[in-house]
């Protein structure tokens, strides 16, 4: 049977553009190397608390568009991330924000605040950062970036701040306002029944088949269809000829407890260098559900190796030479790469939606002209 399209991996990515497709009239295969679909946004369901498989997922947009678009699916509930910090035993408000200030310091203006984080990044006057520590002293100061920012960031990346992309940091707001929004968007929440429920929505009517491996059987699959949009990780399609790409991984711990609530909060940050977890999540706090029990996850990042799960690709120089070169490779193969490991890139969900409708917005003008 000959399809138009055949997507690899059933991902955010992957199920727009299956879901874009298929109301376009073409036919469409979707296949995943996983028992289950929605990539790393799969949720599943533990008595009534949606658990968040491979980390916790907010969903937060600026682009009313991408908003409607995902609300056309599922509705959304009014969940806002304030997650908190601990470091070594002291609870602190995230993001940096007045209350953080007020906690660390006792500064109760806007006015007293900037003046101790004035004093604070003194030692960066006249340097322009260059890197994710200077960067951070540059915005908050040494005091915040000891406590709240060097302990996690080396625990997350498995690299001293000075040797990270300055950006990393940059995607946490800074705030001379009473406000734990972790984000400053204007639409926020979690999908009500979960990630997996919005990929279902988003593939009704599209073929999926699960626990298939592309590049397992590469020269098959790629006659089932005229096209392929591929998501997984583009040096592994290539197989890593030119060299590996670095990532970051995670491990899971996960735990049933029979409580009601267990932290008090969907997010809390271990800040502190020597607790090997980043963060503990408890799942039941996504939804507001009521329940007897808990679930809790406690997440510990690892260096990528060979059966792991690529989450974060790490953007530094090094790696981002070597997939440039994969890019350039990836021009000469009659297929379409996107997503977050096919693009090396540090998306967001509503990033990975805009790119994936760019996509199919462009093959449909190529195709019109
Ligand atoms: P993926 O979800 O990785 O999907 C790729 C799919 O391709 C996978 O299902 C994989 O099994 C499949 N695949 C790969 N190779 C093959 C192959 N050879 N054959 C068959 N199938 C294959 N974003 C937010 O907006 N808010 C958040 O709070 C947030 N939190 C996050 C927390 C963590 C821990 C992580 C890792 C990411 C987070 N993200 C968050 C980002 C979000 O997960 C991604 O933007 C999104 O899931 C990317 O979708 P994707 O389709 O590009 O990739
Ligand atoms: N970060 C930190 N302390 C925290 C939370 C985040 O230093 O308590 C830094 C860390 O470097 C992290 C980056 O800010 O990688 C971005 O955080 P975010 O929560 O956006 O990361 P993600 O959602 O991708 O895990």
């Amino acid at each position: 049977m000959k399809y138009d399209y055949l997507i690899v991996g059933s991902g955010l990515f992957g199920s727009v553009c299956a879901h874009e497709l298929t109301k376009q009239g073409k036919k469409v295969l979707v296949i995943d190397k996983r028992g289950h679909i929605g990539g790393n946004i799969y949720t599943e369901n533990n008595n009534g608390i949606q658990v968040h498989k491979y980390g916790a997922h907010i969903f937060h947009t600026n682009d009313k568009e991408i908003w409607d678009y995902v609300n056309s699916f599922v509705e959304f509930n009014r969940f806002t991330n304030a997650p908190l910090a601990n470091y070594k035993g002291q609870l602190l408000n995230l993001p940096f924000n007045m209350n953080t200030f007020y906690q660390l310091w006792g500064t109760k203006t806007p006015e007293e605040a900037k003046a101790k984080i004035a004093e604070q990044r003194k030692e960066m006057d006249g340097i322009e950062p260059s890197n994710l520590e200077e960067q951070a002293i540059s915005l908050v100061g040494r005091d915040i970036y000891e406590k709240l920012i060097k302990g996690y960031t080396e625990k997350q990346w498995g690299r001293d701040c000075k040797d990270l992309p300055a950006f990393i940091i940059r995607r946490l707001p800074v705030r001379f306002t009473y406000d734990n929004n972790y984000f400053s968007d204007n639409y926020q929440g979690v999908p009500k029944g979960g990630y997996t429920k919005l990929i279902e929505k988003m593939l009704v009517g599209v073929e999926v088949r699960l626990n298939i491996d592309f590049l397992k059987d590469k020269e098959y699959y790629k006659r089932v269809a005229d096209n392929i949009i591929y998501t997984g990780p583009i040096d592994e399609y290539f197989d890593n000829k030119l060299g590996k790409l670095e990532y970051r991984s995670l491990e899971f711990k996960t735990r049933t407890i029979e409580q009601e609530n267990y932290q008090g909060n969907a997010v809390i940050n271990y800040t502190e260098r020597d607790i090997p977890f980043t963060r503990i999540i408890e799942h039941k706090h996504f939804d507001h559900v009521t329940t007897n029990h808990t679930v809790v996850t406690e997440e510990y990042p690892s260096e990528w190796k060979e059966g792991d799960e690529p989450y974060y690709p790490i953007n530094d120089e090094r790696n981002m030479q070597l997939f440039k070169q994969y890019r350039e490779l990836a021009k000469s193969e009659n297929v379409i790469f996107g997503g977050r490991l096919s693009e090396y890139k540090y998306y967001d969900m509503h990033q990975v939606i805009r790119s994936a409708l760019n996509k199919i917005a462009k093959l449909e003008s190529t195709n019109d002209s």
